[in-house]
């Protein structure tokens, strides 16, 4: 049995040939770039109003205003400002030539035909700021001031969220490069088991953990190959395993790796070539945890209990697959107190508890009967850390707690 660190270790250390692909813009969410992209324009492009207002000489901002334009968004304009002038202009236009201030509609008043003055009291105003013509620029957007031309705006190994495929969108890289995605096979085993469409008579159970898996990985863009449930017969559950061997990169198999006499997976993978890394993490729940290579071929076999299935599939598998795609993706971990006192009868284990978040930030583990007890996860906002070691832990004490 190993520590779950060393076994985060030596998992995230593992290394696999993927590739690079080009995807399209809008279907990039989720996936890792593969190259550092550079701005082909600056940002702004232009020197922009960020306030519907008037546009104007600073020097002149407390004289009585001829408005020359007026400015829409998307229009260049086509009249320089001079002494006492000045355009009406709409948020996102070009600033006229002449103008150096904008203020804004809210502190404005027109009073007769196009003609405006500025309302805003002069003992409001920073008039050293006025002066050095520095105020009203804050209404003003300057070409280049977000990003300039040839300036790398994300980097390699980045994770695209929404956010950055807006920076992708206004740059241009309409086809972003990013890490292929690995082909990742899905085989439940267990004779007990029948899929979710079957109502399970007695000794049955209804197999949860295969589109638990599914599920997971569709939540991180992966699409998987799905086997099956494979029942506890050795050359069975070799066959299909050998087959989603052949066909995919990464292999996730479920159950069959406890001591049992019908645990036939550490057999399997032997037999197929898989050189067994570790099958026991000092971690509750998910002991038997058997981490499994071959030539470019990667093997988890899960636990069979779903809560084991799916905390291990978020601490381990997760981060290899970002790792992969070259994105150093961690769990997100925060620091909060813990709500009530906690007491465990047993410490030789790493514990990770399903627990809610309160509104002031308080931990508190949820109502969880092991790791069997798949109901207990879904109220749950996070996992919380015990430590080895560790079997009280009193009321305010900080913990780790990572969000699921
Ligand atoms: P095993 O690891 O095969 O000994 O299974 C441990 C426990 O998890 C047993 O109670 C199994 O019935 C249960 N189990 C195994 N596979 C699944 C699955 N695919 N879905 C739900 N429960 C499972
Ligand atoms: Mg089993």
């Amino acid at each position: 049995m190993i520590e779950f660190q060393k076994a985060y270790e030596i998992v995230i250390g593992t290394k696999l040939n993927i590739g690079t692909e080009k995807v399209a813009l809008n279907n990039s969410l989720g996936r890792v770039l593969a190259q550092d992209v550079f701005s082909d324009i600056d940002m702004p492009p232009f020197n922009k109003s960020a306030m519907d207002g008037f546009a104007c000489r600073s020097i002149d901002l407390f004289n009585e205003l001829e408005i020359i334009e007026i400015i829409p968004a998307g229009k260049i304009p086509q009249k320089e400002i001079g002494e006492n002038q000045c355009s009406k202009i709409m948020t996102g236009a070009p600033l006229p030539v002449g103008a150096d201030t904008i203020f804004i509609v809210e502190d404005s008043k027109e009073i007769g035909e196009n003609r405006v003055i500025y309302t805003k009291p002069k003992s409001e105003i920073d008039t050293c700021n006025i002066e050095a013509g520095n105020d009203a620029k804050a209404n003003i957007s300057f070409k280049g001031e977000d990003i300039k031309i040839g300036d790398v705006v994300l980097q390699k190994g980045t994770l695209l969220k929404p956010q950055h495929i807006a920076v992708l969108a206004s740059v241009g890289c309409i086809n972003p490069e990013v890490s292929k995605l690995p082909k990742v096979g899905v085989i439940a085993t267990g004779s007990e088991l029948v899929e979710p469409n079957i109502k399970p008579k007695d000794s049955q159970i209804r197999n949860s953990n295969g589109s638990q898996m599914i599920a997971q990985l569709a939540a991180i863009n992966i699409n998987a190959n799905y086997y099956g449930i494979a029942v506890d017969d050795e050359k069975i559950t070799q066959e299909i395993f050998d087959k989603a061997v052949s066909e995919n990169d990464i292999i996730m198999l479920s159950g069959g790796v406890s001591e049992g006499d019908f645990d036939f997976v550490p057999k399997i993978l032997k037999n197929a070539g898989f050189d067994i890394k570790f099958d026991r993490i000092a971690v509750q729940p998910g002991k038997p945890t058997t981490f499994a290579m071959s030539q470019n071929k990667i093997c988890f076999g899960m636990p069979g209990n779903p809560v084991s299935s799916f905390v291990l599939f978020e601490l381990l598998l997760k981060p290899l697959i970002y790792k992969l795609a070259g994105s150093d993706y961690k769990n997100q971990r925060i620091i909060l107190a813990l709500g009530i006192d906690f007491n465990r009868s047993r410490a030789n284990r790493l514990a990770f508890i399903p627990v809610t978040i309160s509104e002031n930030g308080e931990v508190f583990p949820v109502e969880y009967h092991g790791s069997a007890h798949i109901n207990g996860l879904t109220v749950a906002d996070g996992l919380f850390e015990i430590p080895i070691g560790v079997t009280n832990m009193k009321k305010g004490e900080k913990v780790n707690v990572r969000q699921i």
